[in-house]
C-alpha cells in the first residue's frame, strides 16, 4: 500500500537570527523558531495563533521558501521544498497578506498586477493571459471595468480581492493567508473571508492562516497551532482546541477573547506579566513567569511533546501518561 505523504511537512523545524545588540553590542541568537514539526494535509486550513513575536511569520516565511531553516527539514509532496525551482514553488504556492495597499504596486493597473505571473511564467500568449485575467477577476468579484484601473482607484476590500486574483491566477495548492482581513474595515471582513472559503472550495485549496484574530481563525480553520516563543505548545483540530483547551497558554489565549469588548484579538494577553524577552528566554517552560499551574520542574526543563488523542501538547502538565 503506497501512503501518500502530506502536502507540506515540517520536521523538527528552527530558525535562528543573530542580533547584534546596541552599536558596539555583542551578537545574540534570536530562537524565532524551535523544533517545530507539522503535517499540512491538502484541504487544510491551519492557522498559527499567538502574540507577536511567537514566530509565526518566521515560519510562514519558511514555508515560502523566503528563509531558510536553520535546522530540519521542509517536505512537499514527500520532497524537500529547497530542491524545487523557484518557479516551481511559486506556481504551488502564493501568499496574501495583511496590507493589500502595500503589496499592490501603485503604478501598475489592476490587469497587469491580477495577470503579472502569468506572463513571468511565460506559458500564455498575450490574448489568452488577458482572457485568464479577466476570469479571475470575475471569480473574485472585480468586474472587468477595473481592468484597466489603478490600486488607488479601488476600495480596500477591492483591492484585497485584486492580492488574492493574483494569488489564485497560477492555480496553486497552498495559499499563505498572512492576517488577510485585519487592514480592512470590518464591514469588508466578512465579505473577504467568505471570498476566502468559496476560493478554497472551487480550487480545492490549501490554506496556512496567520492571524491575530482569533474569530477569523474559529470562523476558518480546521487545525490550529497555538505558538509560544517559537515553539508549539497546543496542535489539535479547531473545535476541540476551542472547546477544550488544554494548554494554560491556550486557556489564557481564549480567555483573553471572552472580555466584555473582545473583538476577538489577541493585543495583550492579560496574564500580569509581559511577553518575555525573545533574546532572553526564560530557562525550563518558556511559559513558566506567567503561567498559573507552574510546578517546580517548569522552571527547570523544557517539557517534550507528547501526543494525546490527536493533540499536541508541550507543558509537563501532560506528560508521563497524565
Ligand atoms: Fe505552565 Fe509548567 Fe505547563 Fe509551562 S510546563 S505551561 S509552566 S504547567
Amino acid at each position: 500500500m503506497t501512503i501518500t505523504p502530506p502536502l507540506m511537512e515540517l520536521r523538527n523545524v528552527s530558525r535562528d537570527f543573530l542580533i547584534k545588540a546596541g552599536l558596539f553590542g555583542q551578537k545574540k541568537i534570536l530562537r524565532a523558531v524551535r523544533s517545530v514539526s507539522i503535517d499540512i494535509e491538502k484541504g487544510d486550513v491551519l492557522a498559527l495563533v499567538g502574540e507577536s513575536g511567537c514566530g509565526k511569520t518566521t515560519l510562514a516565511r519558511m514555508l515560502m521558501n523566503v528563509l531558510e531553516p536553520t535546522s530540519g527539514d521542509i517536505l512537499y509532496q514527500g520532497k524537500p521544498n529547497k530542491d524545487r525551482s523557484a518557479a516551481d514553488r511559486s506556481r504551488k504556492l502564493q501568499a496574501v497578506f495583511q496590507d493589500p495597499y502595500s503589496s499592490l504596486n501603485p503604478r501598475k493597473t489592476i490587469g497587469s498586477i491580477v495577470s503579472l505571473p502569468l506572463w513571468i511564467h511565460g506559458d500564455l500568449a498575450s490574448a489568452a493571459i488577458r482572457s485568464e485575467t479577466l476570469k479571475i477577476m470575475d471569480k473574485v468579484g472585480l468586474p472587468a471595468r477595473v481592468y484597466d484601473n489603478y490600486p488607488n482607484q479601488l476600495s480596500g476590500g477591492q483591492r484585497q480581492r485584486v492580492a488574492i486574483a493574483r494569488a489564485l491566477i497560477l492555480k496553486p495548492e497552498i495559499i499563505i493567508c498572512d492576517e488577510p482581513t485585519s487592514a480592512l474595515d470590518v464591514s469588508v471582513q466578512s465579505q473577504i473571508l467568505n471570498l476566502l472559503i468559496d476560493m478554497k472550495h472551487e480550487f480545492n485549496l490549501t490554506y496556512v492562516l496567520i492571524s491575530h484574530n482569533l474569530g477569523v481563525v474559529e470562523h476558518l480553520a480546521n487545525k490550529v497551532a497555538v505558538m509560544y516563543l517559537g515553539r508549539i505548545v497546543e496542535m489539535a483540530a479547531c473545535e476541540e482546541l476551542f472547546s477544550s483547551p488544554r494548554h494554560p497558554y491556550t486557556k489564557a489565549l481564549l480567555a483573553s477573547i471572552m472580555a466584555p469588548d473582545p473583538d476577538l484579538d489577541i493585543p495583550d494577553v492579560d496574564l500580569g506579566v509581559a511577553f518575555p524577552n525573545a533574546m532572553n528566554p526564560p530557562v525550563g517552560c518558556a511559559f513558566h513567569p506567567r503561567c498559573n499551574q507552574k510546578m517546580p520542574i517548569c522552571t527547570i526543563e523544557q517539557p517534550s511533546k507528547v501526543l494525546q488523542q490527536e493533540r499536541t501538547l508541550e507543558c509537563h502538565l501532560f506528560g508521563n501518561g497524565r
